[in-house]
This record gives C-alpha cells, sequence and structure tokens, in this order.
C-alpha cells in the first residue's frame, strides 16, 4: 500500500486480500500455546510454512489495530500529547506498510513495539513513553 490517495485526496485503495492460505485444520501442528505448557492446534499456511500465534500472543487484526491506535490517542490526549485524525490515518497506513496486521508473520508484542515505534516517530514522542502508555490500554 501507498500514500499516494493520502496526497492526492483518492480514495484508499481497496483492502488486500490475505497474505496466506491457511492449511485445513485437520493437518495444523499441536504446539505449546504462548510457547508454554499446554498444547493447543496452530494454524499455519500452506504457502509459506508460517505458523499464526494463537492465544495471549495471538496477534490484532487490522479492525483490532485500528481500535487499539483510537484507545492509546484517547490515553495520549489524557496526559497532553494530542493526535489529529491525520496523524491516526498514517500511523494506520505505515503500519498496514509494515504488515503489522499480518496474523501470521505476528505476534502481539511484535505489534505493540511496531505501534510504539511509529506512534513514537509521528508524535515526536520516544518509543518506550508510548509502550508503557500502550500497557495501559
Ligand atoms: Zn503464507
Amino acid at each position: 500500500m501507498t500514500l499516494d490517495h493520502v496526497t492526492t485526496g483518492q480514495a484508499p485503495p481497496p483492502p488486500r486480500p490475505s497474505l496466506h492460505q491457511v492449511e485445513n485444520q485437520a493437518h495444523w501442528p499441536w504446539l505449546p500455546k504462548d510457547g508454554v505448557g499446554v498444547l493447543a492446534p496452530h494454524p499455519y499456511c500452506r504457502d509459506c510454512g508460517l505458523v499464526k500465534f494463537v492465544g495471549a500472543a495471538r496477534a490484532l487484526d487490522g479492525g483490532g489495530l485500528s481500535n487499539l491506535l483510537a484507545k492509546l490517542s484517547r490515553r495520549l490526549h489524557d496526559v497532553g500529547i494530542r493526535t489529529t485524525e491525520a496523524q491516526r490515518r498514517l500511523i494506520m497506513l505505515r503500519l498496514l506498510d509494515r504488515q503489522a496486521d499480518d496474523a501470521f508473520g505476528m505476534s502481539r508484542a511484535a505489534q505493540d513495539r511496531i505501534l510504539a515505534e511509529i506512534v513514537g516517530k509521528h508524535l515526536a514522542v520516544p518509543p518506550d513513553v508510548v509502550r508503557s502508555y500502550l500497557h495501559s490500554c
């Protein structure tokens, strides 16, 4: 995805198709959930072989990331760090550019790291500060 439609004022491009082909559930490997103890079937992509995180480590989808960004913006607003709609849209586009909504290639922790980095860059706030507010969302 490019940012061309932002500067030209055109409608954003349609959502991109799913990057991965989920293998039939009968073939899902049983792996430790969240990396510890309890085993659970994990979906994986038949094309690239990436295994999806399940449980608490599961990544948010695009809508979930958007909701998290909105919550983070409200939390930052409470402490005097204001965000505009344009900044939130650009942050969301940067997240999608980095494929942060890819549930197969991302864990929730990786999403939080990328979100803190991008929000920090756009709002000129250290990513560590953003992460501390992110944990309270
Ligand atoms: Zn794949």
